[in-house]
């Protein structure tokens, strides 16, 4: 019996009016029986006065009148309780009924999403979107929004998979090509043929390691060695290593410090890891005799770092993936460019991880881009800040 109320809402909520309407008819009775005798004599006394003794009303009549009286609350009482505990019953069904039924839909979608079919999601009545969601209906609406994010990292990790094999098959195919050619002296092996193998097997490591890193930042699998850094410090050492690169292709490379810069605490290594990225996607999206400006300043509590470029621009409806694994623009120009849609993912984990922000800006395609990093004023540098 016990177990059977626990597993069921129903038989608990019955109980519950049922408790209520006790505590109700408890209440009145004690009244009744208590209070009503001396209010009924004063109220009578005060409605008659002398007439009762005028009209020779004894106290054996007055004693009658009041056991009708009382007899008659009583009756009432027992009608009220009796349909007190009908009413329990049906509200508690209903209510229940009301309860359960979403309840149950949200179990069952749940034991689907559970088998793997991720586009199972529960309904949530329009009337009650428009007219205020109650407790249960923004169960209901968490729960859809839990399944989308479900189905999102299913059709994630289904992509990613075709995506490595996409990756390494392309290097691949060209190294087995080209051994092929070799073995049946078709190519000959000189200096060229060793270069493009030598090429195709440097993509493949690049990729697997890029790979291997995604894997331990989005596992969170790594640890910040923490310290008081000047961006700057960090901007001029990204600007020294890929400065020869930005010559090659004939793009200027400036660096716009806007007021005293505090120092920020980070993992030096990993702001240059973030930089390398943004600093080197600028200068591969660029055409030659453009130029990249890093720009570096103070925003309330952080220090923003912006790369912009003035190259090919991103359109706006690509900007919210540029940080989702293996997004690319143009995947075929990025590709050629040895380019795999990890390095803003990571990026985004590192500063993420650092308690910081990294968005992307652009008017469009051919307008250039702006990629922009804030990371918290270290606290403890009360020489700037
Ligand atoms: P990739 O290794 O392909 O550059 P990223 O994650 O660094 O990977 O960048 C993802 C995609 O974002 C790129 O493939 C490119 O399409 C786009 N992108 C990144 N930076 C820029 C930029 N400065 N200008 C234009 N597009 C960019």
């Amino acid at each position: 019996m016990l177990r059977l109320i626990r597993q069921r809402l129903v038989y608990k909520l019955f109980l519950s009016y049922l408790f209520i309407i006790l505590i109700g008819i408890i209440v009145l009775a004690a009244s009744a029986e208590f209070a009503i005798p001396a209010a009924f004599d004063h109220h009578l006394s005060a409605m008659m006065g002398d007439q009762r003794m005028g009209m020779g009303m004894g106290m054996s009549m007055m004693d009658d009148l009041y056991g009708n009286y009382r007899n008659a609350v009583s009756e009432a009482l027992t009608r009220a309780a009796l349909a007190a505990v009908f009413a329990a019953v049906i509200v508690s069904v209903f209510v229940s009924r009301k309860v359960v039924a979403p309840v149950k839909e949200m179990m069952r979608a749940s034991q689907r999403i559970a088998e793997g079919k991720y586009g199972e999601r529960v309904d949530v009545p329009s009337s009650q979107i428009n007219g205020g969601l109650d407790e249960l209906s923004q169960l209901a609406l968490a729960f859809n929004r839990m399944a989308n994010v479900l189905e999102q990292t299913e059709q994630m990790r289904i992509q990613m998979i075709g995506d490595v094999s996409h990756e390494l098959r392309t290097p691949l195919t060209t190294i087995q090509g080209n051994m092929e050619g070799l073995m049946d002296g078709v190519l000959e092996a000189d200096q060229r043929t060793y270069q493009v193998i030598y090429q195709e097997a440097g993509r493949m490591k690049r990729l697997v390691d890029d790979l291997q890193e995604l894997s331990r930042v989005e596992a969170g699998a790594f640890t910040l060695d923490l310290n008081p850094v000047s961006v700057l410090d960090l901007v001029d050492e990204v600007k020294d290593r890929l400065q020869p690169q930005f010559d090659e292709k004939d793009i200027k490379l400036f660096t716009d410090v806007q007021g005293d810069i505090p120092l920020v605490l980070a993992d030096r290594d990993r702001i240059v890891q973030v930089l390398l990225n943004l600093v080197g996607n600028a200068l591969q999206y660029t055409p030659p005799g453009r130029e990249v400006t890093i720009s570096v300043h103070q925003n309330g509590g952080d220090v923003l770092v912006e790369v912009k470029d003035s190259g090919i621009g991103i359109s706006p409806e690509h900007i919210s993936n540029l940080f989702t694994r293996f997004y690319r623009v143009d995947k075929s120009r990025s590709r050629a460019g040895g380019g795999s849609g990890i390095g803003l993912t990571i990026s985004k984990h590192l500063i993420e991880a650092h308690g910081g922000r990294i968005w992307a800006q652009s008017h469009g395609f051919g307008e250039g881009s702006t990629f922009t990093f804030a990371l918290p004023v270290d606290r403890s540098d009360h020489s700037k800040s």
